[in-house]
C-alpha cells in the first residue's frame, strides 16, 4: 500500500515518505515493499 505518513523503515533504518509502497513485517511495523522482498531467502 502506499505510505499515508511519514514514518521510518525499520528494515533498513531510512525514511519512509508519504506516497512510497510499504507493507508490513510480521512484527507489524511498517517497512519498504522492497526491504521486506529482499529479506525473503
Ligand atoms: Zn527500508
Amino acid at each position: 500500500m502506499k505510505a499515508k505518513f511519514a514514518t521510518t523503515c525499520q528494515a533498513c533504518g531510512e525514511q519512509i515518505r508519504p506516497g512510497k509502497q510499504i507493507t508490513k513485517d510480521n512484527g507489524g511495523r511498517w517497512v519498504h515493499n522492497y526491504c521486506t522482498e529482499t529479506e525473503i531467502p
